[in-house]
């Protein structure tokens, strides 16, 4: 089968090549895969600022259709569609945070697409328990979304905790800030997102999906936005996904007194910023990185329930033949989410 496969250390790297179809053991299931998104971390791992152990098939955002199941597999048929939570592909099992069920900071952890193969590719093995059956509504598109939207998912719903009725400040709208728009917008909460002059086709993606305002800085101070949104009371709660100073500081600027601000982008430098304001609005700071098992069931339920649909974020669905032109549309902002499929 043809493969997208990081061959060797180091810049770039990266090609379409012929490889071995996975074997599916007992205890697996193999899946033939219909969609998988590229991610900005499959773009850091092109330019090796992303850990990864080559030679690796990338792709973590997949979507497909179960075509063989393992002789000790019970709960899982041929023909059922689903999404896999590729991140849990190696975990040690044993430490506090596999046992707490953050298995993301487990120190042997290794997910698919950089750790272990992942889904740029036609097949894909891996346990019952990483997957999800998508509902009969759901398209296989939309469901190659899963992955990053449970990382919006833990942001909104389990790290920040949003209630209706709040006020939201979103910059960066970006696959995962449009995603945690989205979810914002499901949960009753008036939501301004705010991106840079380069970002207005994702700007108006933004208003189309609901937002009660968008905010051009090269245009309008975000401070200033924020102010008149709420009269001069404050954002409620900010999701910073540009990872921006400018970003970090307007958001920090922008929230009430007692507002909860969520990193929810890499910033990938050290930024300056007045740290009294933490103090004086006695502000809550918190990252989100991924998301836990039970996001994921979270998010089953959130899609069980109809309130979010993600099929209107993919702007673009390419062979992976075509794999170079796909990263660039997203590394020129280009696009909302693109997504690969096998050749
Ligand atoms: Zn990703
Ligand atoms: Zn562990």
């Amino acid at each position: 089968m043809k493969a997208l496969v990081k061959y060797a250390p180091g810049e770039g790297h990266l090609d379409v090549m012929e490889v071995a179809e996975p074997h599916c053991g007992d205890d697996q299931v193999k899946i033939e895969i219909a969609f998988c998104g590229v991610c900005g971390t499959d773009l850091h791992i092109l330019h090796d600022t992303f850990r990864n152990y080559p030679p690796v098939i990338l792709g973590h955002e997949c979507s497909g259709t179960v075509v063989e199941v393992g002789r000790s597999v019970r709960d899982v048929r041929p023909g059922e569609r689903v999404t896999v939570l590729g991140a849990t592909a190696v975990t040690c099992g044993r430490c506090v945070h596999c046992a707490s069920g953050y298995f993301i900071f487990c120190r042997s952890r290794r997910g698919i697409g950089h750790g272990v193969n992942g889904a740029f590719t036609r097949y894909l093995v891996a346990r019952p328990d990483q997957l999800y059956r998508i509902p009969d509504a759901f398209s296989l598109e939309e469901a190659a979304l899963s992955e990053p939207f449970a990382a919006a998912v833990q942001a909104v719903c389990e790290i920040a905790q949003v209630q209706r009725g709040e006020t939201a400040l979103v910059p960066g709208p970006g696959p995962i800030g449009l995603l945690c728009l989205k979810l914002l917008v499901a949960e009753g909460v008036r939501t301004i997102v705010a991106g840079a002059p380069g970002d207005r086709e994702r700007l108006a993606a933004a208003r189309r999906f609901g937002a009660a305002e968008i905010v051009d800085v090269g245009q309008r101070d975000l401070s200033e936005a924020a102010r008149d949104f709420t009269d001069g009371a404050g954002i409620d709660v900010a999701f910073e996904c540009a990872g921006h100073p400018d970003s970090v500081r307007a958001c920090l600027g922008a929230l009430r007194p007692m507002g909860r601000y969520t990193q929810v982008a890499i910033c990938g430098r050290e930024i300056q910023f007045p740290i009294d304001q933490i103090l004086y609005k006695q502000l809550t700071l918190r990252g989100s990185i991924t998301y836990t098992a039970r996001t994921w069931q979270r998010m089953m339920d959130i899609y069980a329930e109809g309130r979010v649909r993600l099929h209107d974020l993919v702007s673009t669905t390419l062979p992976i033949s075509e794999w170079r032109r796909a990263f660039d549309l997203c590394a020129n902002k280009n696009a909302l989410k693109v997504l690969l499929y096998p050749i």
